[in-house]
């Protein structure tokens, strides 16, 4: 098994972990729907990038769900 030659002291342990701390994620606001998103990459929330639709946004996706849910009401009752 190998052993540690020298001793390692507080201080260069500490130097060396100074490094580990999370930095905070950068974020740029969407220019259609003014959310913050992680740059160079499509916003979640309308599913653009660069103003081209990309992705189905969350509302359109919401109002998809809705939608099945009134047909298949309406299916049921007829
Ligand atoms: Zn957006």
């Amino acid at each position: 098994m190998s052993v540690p030659k020298k001793k390692r002291t507080r201080g260069s342990k500490k130097r060396r972990a100074s490094h580990f701390g999370l930095k905070q994620q950068k974020t740029v606001l969407c220019k259609r729907c003014k959310r913050p998103k992680l740059p160079h990459v499509v916003c979640a929330f309308c599913g653009t990038y660069k103003d081209k639709e990309i992705t189905k946004s969350k509302l359109d996706k919401k109002e998809e769900k809705k939608l099945k849910k009134e047909q298949a009401k309406q299916a049921e009752q007829s």
